[in-house]
């Protein structure tokens, strides 16, 4: 009998899907280049895919990775964190700030109950201050420089939660 073990054929590395467990290493850049936010010299960035951890476009980026994998990912604003609503933007007198002065670029929580919002300080004039309660990142073009990490399936409990538990994960 001509038996011979072939380890490659056995290996078959993970692919990100639904329901895996992923961690991965990210540098986020806008359209001029310039550095929003990165992964780097931190730890990687833990997610459960499938269940909207991410914003829409980098999901559909990272499916079918693997592991050791680098790639970029292009998103628009309709596919990341939407499109600037100038409704959004309004002025509001100074006593909303009770007599404190903000300056310009401070970001507050506003809003009332579970409706929480994070608004940013844009323009301070004698009639107002204009607060800004777009997400910092609307209307922007993102992109990512990717590389996969590890993947691994979730557990019953982590798909039941919507998150994975762990290291970079929920504790509790
Ligand atoms: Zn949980």
């Amino acid at each position: 009998m001509n038996f011979r073990y072939s380890p490659k054929i056995k290996v078959k590395r993970m692919m990100i899907t639904t329901n895996s467990a992923a961690a991965i290493h990210y540098t986020l850049r806008n359209g001029a280049g310039e550095i929003l936010d990165s992964s780097e010299g931190k730890q990687p960035l833990h997610y459960l895919h499938g269940h909207g951890n991410l914003i829409p476009g980098m999901e559909a980026g990272l499916l079918g990775k693997r592991v050791g994998e680098t790639f970029k990912i292009v998103v628009s604003p309709q596919e990341g964190y939407g499109l600037r609503d100038e409704g959004l933007v309004t002025i509001v007198p100074h006593s909303a700030f009770g007599g404190h002065t903000p300056a310009i670029g401070e970001r507050f929580q506003a809003g009332h109950g579970d409706e929480r919002y994070v608004i940013e300080v844009r323009e301070i004039t004698d009639e107002g201050i204009t607060v800004d309660g777009n997400h910092p990142l609307a209307g922007v073009e993102l992109h990512f420089d990717v590389e996969v990490v590890s993947i691994r399936e979730a557990t019953e409990e982590e798909i039941s939660h919507g998150h994975i538990h762990g290291p970079g994960g929920h504790h509790h």
